[in-house]
């Protein structure tokens, strides 16, 4: 029983529609796949048709950009009613905020004389896609001005650049909150990766896990033996759940689907915590 709990479509900053992601689940050998895109729901009927023509188990997900004394947090966010005001609220202001930002972006790097204009990153976002940093490596790679988003990012789009400029996000205890309050199950994505500024802190997964936090993302490319350890003993000592998932972007990263998976008694104990208005979907 594979499981893979994290990837990404054209929904926000993936390189395949749903239904290919799904299609790639199956070909990948997955029995169990969450469609998490960044601050969206807007995948989920599309994967839902491709997961029942394609045999695969869809757990349908969003993952929520937070922030919290500028540090990113991401938050995954499974089976959560996709009309709950409060956080449908919260996940539009957050798009919303993202299209200004980045078109800041792409007028600091044009300033400083990187040809990129943001006519040109909106002709790389899919139609309705979350906006992101990666839709301008995406337009930078068009031009062939950079190989990769990989190449990118590193020149450009770090959090570290002189041209990264933040968005509105929301607190991470409150979209823990809200994730809690739509019905749904709150993950803490990859905690411990180290290319957002600072990482999160032990104090501040506490107080998620008392916020209602269900359980921490450890097994992630993003994490080397040391922190899945840290990782791990964190969850116990908490009393977390520990999840592993590749967070696949299509041909957006290098993560394959299916290098890091959870265990099903995990996805079990997912499924019972969620309140059932959005299910798990079984072909
Ligand atoms: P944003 O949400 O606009 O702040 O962009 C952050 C997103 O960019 C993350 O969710 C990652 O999926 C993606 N990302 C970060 N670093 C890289 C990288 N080196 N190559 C490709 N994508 C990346
Ligand atoms: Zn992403
Ligand atoms: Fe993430
Ligand atoms: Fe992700």
């Amino acid at each position: 029983m594979l499981i893979d709990l994290h990837a990404h479509s054209t929904a926000s900053d993936g390189t395949q529609p749903p239904a290919d992601v799904v299609a790639s689940a199956r070909a990948a050998g997955l029995d169990v796949l969450a469609l998490t895109d960044h601050d969206t729901t807007s995948g989920w009927d599309q994967a839902a048709a491709a997961a029942e023509r394609e045999g695969v188990t869809l757990v349908r997900g969003i993952e929520i950009s937070c922030e919290r004394g500028g540090t990113s947090i991401h938050l995954l966010g499974y089976l959560t009613d996709p009309d709950h005001p409060g956080l449908s609220a919260e996940l539009t202001r957050a798009r919303e905020a993202r299209v200004s930002r980045l078109e800041r972006m792409v007028e600091l790097m044009a300033a400083d004389g990187i040809p990129i204009s943001y006519a040109e990153v909106l002709a790389s976002v899919p139609p309705g896609a979350t906006e992101g940093r990666p839709h301008i490596a995406d337009a930078l790679v068009r031009k062939g001005v950079v190989a990769d988003r990989d190449a990118a990012f590193a020149e450009w789009l770090s959090n570290d650049s002189p041209y990264y400029v933040r968005h509105y996000a929301p607190d991470p205890a409150r979209a823990v909150e809200l994730v809690v309050e739509a019905g749904g199950v709150a993950v803490h994505a990859h905690p411990f990766t180290r290319a957002r500024g600072r990482m999160a802190s032990d104090g501040l997964i506490e107080e998620l896990a008392a916020a209602g936090l269900a359980g921490v993302e450890v097994d992630h490319r993003d994490h080397d033996e040391d922190a899945r350890s840290r990782g791990r003993a964190l969850a116990s000592s908490l009393g977390l759940l520990v999840t592993g998932s590749s967070d696949y972007h299509g041909a957006g990263k290098r993560n394959l689907l299916g290098e890091n998976t959870t265990a099903p008694g995990v996805l079990e104990q997912i499924e019972a915590r969620a309140s059932g208005i959005t299910p798990v979907l079984r072909p």
